[in-house]
């Protein structure tokens, strides 16, 4: 028997819900690249319902307990007295989503002796302090692409509503106005501008192709450049540095994973590398950007706008500035968890739990660390390291 540790976020305020907004979720029927969604034996929930949060239990529970397992299921997960730091000292598996990330630092994985595996119920492993996993011969795996798509819309949304002003003229009609002027002194056209991808990977490809329609100059950087073809059919322009990319372009987005490496890239310095007035869109990871040096740019107008759904840590307490800054277009981190992609997620953790029990491989794909190395998409994408480090201010948001 296993003991498996699930971190969600809460419910709703209102409770769980008891009808949704519609009555089913369309999916494709693979991925852009070919990779086919997820297929587990089963899955023991509706398409479609809330599975990210605490009574959804990612759909999880029947499968876990009719094989013999303990699930415990919690959103309590910071600080020294939350349920998860009461409950790792027997637990196996640690599940959660980057949305509500349980930090799994060196120090929490050594108050956890069984354990043998942490899944990432989304995309991106790196509320783990992969260096740490690999010492102790951790698994970690993720549901690789379940959301990649739903994080590129999300994207795009937060472009078109930062260069055309989108929140302050809608903020306009409730307050009960009809202040063209007020709305339109800050609202551009997309059309022409220069819009750059640092990294190109699952996401960032996904959204050069849905704003390849917008006649925008598309430009991109990243480790590996894409294949010929792919610059062709969308006219990318190819940079070997971000700060090459950042010069010319009037509007940045963040697609590359956190590693110690990236740490920090957008920083003091680097904005200065960046157009007078460029938007700045991160839905990757907070981290990714020095905290402080964002809001500087935004009051100094270096920036005209900053928009995401990532911080750091995740919850921000009240006090973060970034709910405060100007010119931003922020949301809690909840771009990969659409009701469509936790149907993905959930079907990806479930399939990633049955190859463990029952001793087959996990997707090649879905590896992050293996074998105390890092191993699959991990391998090509992220370092060794840990980037967790300053998480346990997660701790304040409540307070
Ligand atoms: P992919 O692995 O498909 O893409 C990541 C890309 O980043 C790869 O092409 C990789 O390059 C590139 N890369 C890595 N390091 C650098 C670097 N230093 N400079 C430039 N490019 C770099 O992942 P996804 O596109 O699916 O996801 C990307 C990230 O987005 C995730 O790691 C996660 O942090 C975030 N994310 C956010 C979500 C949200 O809800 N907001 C949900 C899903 C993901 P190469 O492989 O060529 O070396």
């Amino acid at each position: 028997m296993a003991k498996i540790i699930c971190v969600l976020y809460d419910d709703p305020i209102a409770g769980y819900p008891k009808s949704y907004a519609r009555d089913d979720v369309a999916q494709p029927e693979h991925y852009p690249d070919g990779q086919t969604l997820p297929t587990p034996k089963g899955i023991d929930f509706k398409p479609g319902t809330l599975l990210g949060s605490v009574s959804g239990e990612l759909g999880l529970r029947k499968y876990l307990e009719s094989n013999g397992h303990q699930l415990v299921v919690t959103s309590s997960k910071d600080g020294a007295d939350s349920v998860l730091d009461r409950e790792l000292h027997d637990a196996e598996i640690v599940i959660s989503q980057p949305f509500w990330p349980a930090y799994m630092t060196a120090e929490r994985i050594a108050k956890a002796p069984k354990l043998k595996m942490i899944v990432t119920a989304g995309i991106g492993s790196d509320h783990i302090d992969l260096e740490a996993a690999n010492t102790r011969n951790i698994t970690v795996a993720e549901v690789t692409y379940s959301n990649s798509n739903s994080v590129a819309e999300h994207v795009v949304m937060m472009i078109l509503s930062q260069v055309r002003n989108y929140i302050p003229s809608y903020n306009w009609v409730v307050k009960g106005g009809w202040n063209i002027a007020d709305c339109v002194e800050r609202s551009y056209d997309l059309e022409a501008m220069s819009v750059g991808t640092v990294a190109a990977g699952r996401i960032g490809l996904r959204v050069l192709r849905l704003l390849k329609p917008f006649d925008v100059k598309l430009h991109y950087t990243d480790r590996h450049r894409l294949p010929e073809s792919v610059e062709k059919e969308l006219n990318l322009t190819h940079h070997t540095s971000v700060e090459s990319l950042t010069k010319v372009c009037d509007v940045v987005t963040l697609n590359c994973p956190l590693y110690p490496e990236t740490e920090h890239m957008i920083n003091e310095t680097t904005l200065k590398n960046f157009k007078r007035g460029a938007y700045l869109i991160n839905t990757a990871r907070g981290k990714l950007c020095d905290r402080d040096a964002i809001v500087s740019a935004l009051e100094s107008g270096q920036l005209a706008g900053y928009a995401g759904d990532v911080w750091f840590p995740q919850p921000p307490p009240a006090d973060h500035p970034w709910r405060h800054m100007p010119n931003h277009g922020m949301t809690p981190h909840i771009s990969g968890s659409s009701l469509t992609a936790q149907t993905r997620y959930a079907t990806g953790t479930r399939e990633i739990l049955e190859c463990y029990f029952e001793g087959r491989p996990i997707r090649d794909e879905y590896l992050i660390v293996q074998g105390g190395k890092l191993a699959g998409v991990g391998a090509h994408s992220y370092s060794e390291g840990n980037a967790t480090k300053g998480s346990e201010e997660a701790e304040r948001f409540k307070k």
